[in-house]
């Protein structure tokens, strides 16, 4: 390990003290969902291990229930309702512990945002409000003996976190997600006892929840607040420059850490295509660390060291605090520490890591295919185990998916050929990073494209499309298929699963592949989005930016719809309305015709004729498997040479960049293993009591 005094660096590796406890350094996990918690311990230790392991002087949990009135199922974050969830607890803190590390827990009571649907009790609130989301429930308004239990049951769970082998407790009050943020905001608390009020009442609980956990472990642990201080919503939300600053100073000197906050989520987990710049968050933090004496964290999707050292030297913050960074690269710390920065992958912020919470599944990262599979498949971000016979393997196509197969292959000993029809190294990422927003997208590419530049063992042969009888030719015996997918022209989707009608005569129709080769298309364009992910939203944006006039149709009730998961469908929408393009909901496209496009409301099916000179498809994509196809007929009739023939990422079943990464990923941890262990993987199991 380098030594950190010569890190050019060196100020990131300070030890920093948080209250009774000090860290080794100053890269601070901050508490971030996995999709695991409760419902996966075993996988989310390991997770947590391998950041802790990486070098992040601090490793926090995801949100923990502090009590069964805070039940947030469907969603499997942390929970610490009683003395029985201690062990997997103690399990976390002993294997961040074995890194010299800290670890931390950010208790929570989500109030109004838990609809309880596991335990069925009444949620409550600072007053009565309708639960989140749209579950016909509301919360009641607590009572002063609902205010006593709430307290205690924060002091019952900092003392078995403490139990747990804990070194930092959180106080949670961030994210528009916690009782203790609801009940500041006077949009939620209209109590008119001493908890409601002017600020100072608004904060009494805060205040005093904060102090109970200190009395209760602030001897041997630190005690941290994670404070939403502004929620971006101008007036009618918390601001920074006014009610924020005063609740910072109320609180100033109680908690040994600020984790500084902006909420909602969306707002502090932005997305690059959203807010590009690393450190985003600058302002917000750095008000805060003018407030108060005590250490400060704070996020920006930080991935560069330059950027982090000046963050410290310029007082905006004391610890470099990551979510995302730390997904893409638990290694992050170690390789600044080792001077290997050309070797971090850096988040492109995506938020796919999000969107698994969000729709209940562990979490996957676009740059990082073992995120999540520490424990069910054993597999190290850094590390590919050698196999013990190296073998030669050509890969065809070197987009995402043939790129991670051959940097995980090259890693394991192997030789690799990889062929690419075109001239430069990328596939759909070269093409889709010059869409607005979309730019950080390239380091999909770059990373892998780096990290194999200075490998020996590789052959890249670009410009070369190769066919059947040149794969044959190179009688290489491994041979994966990587050769991506292509948008339809016929609209087939989830929509039309056989298609939109389309006139012999009619106008012409174009898709995403047509507009990266460069054709023309015409002034008044309709964009149809039956994909709901980016690519529609963003392609309307790039042709309004160009200068077109733009309408885009969707089926679903808004427009890209699956990027709510990633926390941008409504930024989306407002970006797109503002900039004028024209968007039609709830509505499938009828017939294409010369002049005009006829589509019908999906629920009364009321036709309208609009004016339009030319369409552009989103709905599908068909693989370019014929290479596949062909040398598999050869395979088969046992005229060739091979041991293995496969297909991987959109050549297998279009889909994600995520999802194309670890597809490649997973052909090369696989390559000559024992096809009955394939697709295994470990699945945590439920005791039953007899
Ligand atoms: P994925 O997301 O699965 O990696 P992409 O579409 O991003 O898929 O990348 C596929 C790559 O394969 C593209 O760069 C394309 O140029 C390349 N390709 C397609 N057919 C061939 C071929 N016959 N020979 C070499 N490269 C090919
Ligand atoms: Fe970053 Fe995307 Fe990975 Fe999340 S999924 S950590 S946003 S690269």
């Amino acid at each position: 390990m380098a030594n950190a005094k010569d890190n050019p660096f060196a100020v990131l590796f300070e030890p920093m003290a948080i209250g009774p406890v000090t860290a080794r350094n100053r890269f601070f996990q901050v508490p971030h969902c996995t999709g695991l918690g409760h419902a996966n311990p075993q996988a989310e230790v390991a997770l947590r291990a391998t950041k802790a392991e990486g070098g992040w002087g601090v490793v926090c949990t995801q949100e923990v229930e502090i009590h069964p009135s805070s039940d947030i199922s469907p969603y499997p974050e942390g929970r610490l309702w009683d003395d029985a969830d201690i062990p997997a607890h103690r399990a976390m803190t002993d294997a961040v512990h074995e890194h010299n590390s800290l670890a931390g827990i950010e208790l929570v009571h989500n109030g109004q945002h838990a609809a309880n649907l596991a335990t069925r009790i009444p949620p409550i609130a600072p007053t009565h409000r309708p639960v989140d989301l749209y579950h016909p429930l509301q919360a009641r308004a607590m009572d002063k003996h609902d205010i006593k239990q709430f307290r205690q049951w924060h002091v019952n769970a900092a003392k078995r976190s403490r139990q747990a082998g804990y070194d930092i407790v959180y106080v949670y009050a961030g994210h528009n997600m916690a009782m203790l943020m609801h009940f500041l905001l006077p949009r939620y608390n209209d109590r008119s006892d001493e908890y409601g009020g002017n600020v100072v009442n608004r904060a009494r609980l805060l205040k005093e929840t904060l102090s109970d956990v200190r009395d209760a472990v602030g001897g041997d642990c630190g005690v941290a607040l994670r404070l939403a201080v502004d929620e971006l919503m101008g007036d009618g939300g918390l601001q920074a420059n006014d009610e924020g600053s005063e609740i910072v100073s109320l609180l100033a000197d109680i908690p040994d850490l600020w984790d500084v906050n902006i909420s909602g989520w969306d707002n502090d987990s932005a997305t690059a295509r959203f807010e590009p710049d690393e450190g985003y968050q600058e302002q917000y933090t750095a008000f805060v660390k003018k407030l108060v004496s005590k250490p400060v964290v704070g996020v920006g999707r930080f991935t560069s060291p330059t950027a982090m050292v000046s963050q410290i030297n310029r007082g905006v913050l004391d610890f470099i605090g990551a979510a995302r960074p730390s997904i893409a690269d638990p290694f992050l710390p170690n390789k600044i520490l080792a001077g290997e920065l050309e070797s971090i992958r850096e988040c492109i912020g995506c938020n796919i890591c999000v969107s698994s919470d969000n729709v209940i599944a562990p979490i996957r990262c676009t740059q990082n295919p073992t995120m999540g599979e520490e424990w069910r498949r054993g597999w190290h971000p850094e590390v590919s185990p050698k196999s013990e016979k190296p073998e030669q393997v050509l890969i065809v196509g070197a987009g995402p998916s043939g790129l991670e197969c051959a940097l995980q292959l090259l890693r394991r000993g192997h030789n690799v050929l990889l062929a690419e029809a075109e001239l430069d190294v990328g596939g759909r990422l070269l093409h889709e990073s010059q869409l607005p927003g979309l730019a950080s997208y390239r380091r999909v590419r770059d990373y892998r494209q780096q990290q194999l530049s200075v490998l020996q063992e590789v052959d890249v042969l670009l410009d070369n499309r190769l066919s059947a009888n040149d794969v044959l030719e190179t009688e290489i015996e491994h041979v994966i298929i990587a050769t991506g997918a292509h948008w339809r022209h016929d609209g087939l989707g989830r929509q039309h699963p056989q298609g939109i009608r389309i006139n012999d005569s009619a106008m012409p129709v174009f898709t995403a592949d047509d507009i990266y080769a460069g054709k023309k298309l015409p002034e008044n364009v309709l964009v149809y989005d039956d994909d709901h992910y980016y690519l529609a939203g963003v392609l309307a944006e790039s042709l309004h930016q160009s200068g077109h006039t733009v309408t885009l149709v969707t089926p679903a009730n808004c427009i890209s719809a699956w990027t709510d998961h990633t926390l941008e469908q409504h930024k989306i929408q407002a970006r797109l309305l503002n900039l004028g393009v024209n968007i039609v909901t709830a509505h499938e496209l009828h017939l294409i015709g010369e002049k005009t496009v006829t589509h019908a409301c999906v629920y009364s099916q009321k036709l309208t004729q609009v004016e339009s000179d030319g369409v552009v498809m989103v709905t599908s994509r068909t693989p370019d498997d014929s290479l596949f196809a062909e040398l598999q007929n050869t395979h088969s009739s046992g005229e060739t040479h091979f041991k293995t023939l496969q297909r991987i990422g959109d050549c297998l079943a279009p889909s994600t960049v995520a999802a194309a990464v670890y597809s490649g990923h997973l052909a090369a941890r696989e390559l000559g293993a024992d096809d009955t262990k394939k697709l295994l993987f470990k699945r945590e199991s439920v005791q039953f009591m007899m």
